[in-house]
């Protein structure tokens, strides 16, 4: 399929309060965000018109520019609209949702504390991230960076800057021929993939890193909900590399890639079974809900 790169597309984006045409949503080269990665950024999937746990996704991009010491000039509610109004202007139902904030020009040194906050969020039809593969199971490679500690980096803040080793790792990763990376963390433990958080499955329960240095994604607690639901057992703790070796199975979780299987760990291979069948299955019908049919599952 050719690509349609994301500056050639027709539609509507928000940006800091108003509508404007696609393709004239450009930056100047000499803004903060380009040069320091002062921005944060979400990713979100409507499904039915519905933006799945909305206000979560707007309160951690919230909560990730306050991390980057800086404070998004709108409300939770006027993020919230206009991540509807976005869907409405470009007449979706089903689709990705990005918002980004980021520094503006104003001042372009490391200091940056009279910069501007901007605010623009874009949509766009953007099926499972991985496809067809999501029950058969995906293939990771071992992600030559490793998750840095919260002292090291901003790692509870979904900051554009942490995802540079995501992109170098899943650069690895296919050039191996694998679909994705899983990172290792500063320690060494399992962490989670370049886009997703990772279960796995041991003696029948599940098991899941602690996010101490990695986001605790909003998928991630919505499929501790449903399994919990399930009466399965969910552990989560530090869970050394080399305990991949006893996993059945494994599988990935995140706005993007949804629930997604894994079949392959750099050659430890892995059954897609019971339970990611019934948490795939589950997730899906979770994000067709109403949003208050989901807060009472997931509350
Ligand atoms: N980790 C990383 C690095 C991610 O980019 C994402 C996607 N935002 C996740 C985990 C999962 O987060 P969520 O379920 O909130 O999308």
């Amino acid at each position: 399929m050719a690509l349609i790169p994301f500056d050639a597309r027709d539609g509507w984006i928000w940006w800091d309060g108003a509508l404007v045409p696609w393709r004239d949503a450009k930056l100047h080269v000499l803004s903060h965000g380009l040069h320091y990665a002062s921005a944060v950024f979400e990713g979100e999937r409507a499904y039915r018109g519905n933006i799945f746990r909305l206000r979560d996704h707007t309160a951690r991009l919230i909560r990730s520019g306050r991390i980057l010491g800086f404070e998004i000039p709108w409300t939770a509610e006027q993020i919230d609209a206009a991540c509807m109004a976005v869907l409405a202007a470009n007449d979706l139902t089903d689709a990705y949702v990005r918002p980004i904030a980021w520094r503006g020009s104003e001042m372009l040194a490391v200091s940056a504390q009279q910069t501007t906050i901007h605010l623009a969020i874009a949509a766009w039809p953007w099926p499972s991230y991985f496809g067809a593969e999501r029950m058969a199971g995906i293939r990771l490679g071992i992600a030559p960076w490793k998750r840095p500690s919260p002292d090291t980096a901003p790692t509870a803040s979904k900051a554009t800057g942490l995802y540079m080793i995501g992109t170098i790792s899943k650069h690895a990763a296919e050039a191996e021929g694998y679909n994705d990376a899983l990172m290792l963390d500063w320690r060494g433990n399992v962490s989670e993939g370049t886009g997703a958080n990772i279960f796995l499955v041991m003696d029948g329960d599940i098991h899941t890193p602690t996010p101490d240095c990695f986001l605790d994604g909003i998928t991630r607690r919505s499929v501790m909900a449903l399994a919990r639901r399930n009466q399965m057992k969910v552990v989560e703790r530090h869970i050394e590399a080399s305990e991949l070796d006893r996993a059945t199975e494994v599988f990935l979780a995140g706005t993007a890639a949804e629930v997604c299987a894994v079949r392959e760990i750099a050659g430890r291979h892995y059954t897609p079974g019971r339970i990611t069948e019934t948490l795939m299955k589950d997730y899906d019908a979770l994000v067709q809900k109403t949003p208050e049919e989901v807060a009472s599952v997931v509350a």
